[in-house]
């Protein structure tokens, strides 16, 4: 589950992460209390207007300006909400702005310069453990950091057992180049950066920039949070900050009706019973020569209803040429999901695109039957590469 820069920053925060301080605001006027709530602004404090919507990079997209009085509050919080944000990381359509974060300038002028870091926590699946990566050059696009220059990315890797050692926490304040009062407070913000990882169950913390300010402290100026929705039972006022209006409306729409479905760009619905063939399947589409418009995990009760709930959903996405249900019948026999799908079919009555069945396992020839008897525009197939040479020919 993803979550907006405000809320990854509260979680942050309620674990010792110094952060950029800021106040949700849903309108131009509450920007304005919120400014004047956050700093006791009298119209001399600067305020930075963030876009709070499930994407980076706002700041290319005109999602994230800086306000030099209580005016320019009022005037850039009122453009950004309910604009159409588009960013390097939306599609062309943008996002709608529902809020905006009024956050305190943490840019000000000082003994020294302010210096932008970049430093996440993430899983490295090849080594099968934690690591943070860090690097001198924040503020920016890391993809392209890590193109032109990946000598200056760092990772630190963390022993399961022993969890962030602190002299670990010092060699990436050293690595930083960091020195004295910095120093110190970098080790407790990557400190407090590792326990926020793990004691929240993230799958992944990206702040890009760390802050190190004029008067050397060191807070997190963005964050993006992503929770492991597999431990989110273990929080539930995490649970609670899930906003939909951000999600993808059928996946929205599936998880509601307790299916396992994934929206894909491609233009061949599958619907498949168990996680791992799904993903064999998938790769049959495109050996045919097509692209999964989704992934569809129905489960292991494939009956007339959750087909038929499968069904709308996969139709629901109008790049869908055609869709290919593979079911292995192990538990479930072959011949009553056929009958699930020739139900399913006929009561909704508006299927206009052609569908593949393969149907494998127990009883698997008489559905077959049911489905060729059906008088349905419904092929039937058994062998895998069978149910792939039919999918070619209606794509073709
Ligand atoms: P992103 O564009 O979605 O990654 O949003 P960020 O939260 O990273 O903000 C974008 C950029 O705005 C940052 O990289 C900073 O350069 C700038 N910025 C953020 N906070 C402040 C601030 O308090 N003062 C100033 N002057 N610039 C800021
Ligand atoms: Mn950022």
């Amino acid at each position: 589950m993803n979550l907006h820069e405000y809320q990854g920053k509260e979680i942050l925060n309620s674990f010792g992460v110094e952060i950029q301080r800021g106040i949700l605001a849903h309108t131009a006027e509450e920007a304005v209390t919120a400014a004047k709530k956050l700093t006791g602004d009298t119209g001399t404090v600067w305020h930075m207007i963030k876009a709070q919507v499930h994407a980076g990079g706002r700041g290319k997209g005109g999602g994230v300006k800086l306000a030099k009085s209580l005016e320019e509050v009022r005037d850039i919080a009122g453009q950004i909400i309910g604009m159409n944000l588009i960013t390097p990381q939306t599609s062309a359509k943008g996002k709608k702005v529902h809020q905006v974060l009024v956050a305190e300038d943490v840019y000000y002028p000082g003994d020294s310069e302010p210096e932008e870091y970049y430093m996440s926590v993430l899983l490295n699946r090849a080594s099968g453990r934690n690591m943070i990566m860090y690097s001198t050059e924040g503020g920016m696009d890391i993809e392209a950091v890590a193109e032109e220059t990946p000598h200056l990315i760092f990772t630190e890797k963390i022993d399961p057992t022993v969890g962030l050692l602190p002299f670990q926490a010092r060699r990436i304040a050293f690595n930083l180049g960091l020195s004295g009062k910095a120093f110190g407070e970098m080790v407790k913000f990557v400190i407090a950066l590792y326990t926020a990882y793990v004691k929240s169950d993230s799958s992944l913390i990206e702040i890009n920039p760390v802050l190190k300010t004029s008067d050397d402290r060191v807070i997190a100026v963005d964050a993006k949070v992503t929770l492991d929705d597999n431990a989110l039972f273990r929080h539930k006022d995490y649970e609670a900050m899930r906003d939909i209006r951000e999600e993808n409306p059928i996946e929205v729409e599936a998880k509601a009706v307790g299916l396992n479905y994934v929206d894909l760009d491609g233009n061949v619905g599958c619907m498949v019973n168990g996680a791992g063939l799904a993903m064999a399947t998938m790769d049959l589409i495109k050996q045919a020569g097509g692209e999964p418009a989704n992934f569809l995990d129905v489960g292991g009760t494939a009956d007339a209803e959750r087909v038929e709930a499968a069904f709308n959903l996969i139709l629901k996405d109008p790049n869908v040429k055609a869709i290919l249900i593979n079911i292995f019948g192990g538990i479930v026999r072959c011949d009553r999901v056929a009958q699930g799908i020739i139900d399913a079919y006929k009561n909704m009555g508006n299927i206009n695109v052609p569908i593949i069945v393969r149907l494998q396992g127990t009883n698997a020839d008489i559905a077959k039957d049911l489905i060729d008897n059906s008088g349905l525009d419904v092929q039937s197939a058994i062998e895998f590469q069978e149910a792939a040479d039919k999918v070619q020919a209606v794509l073709a």
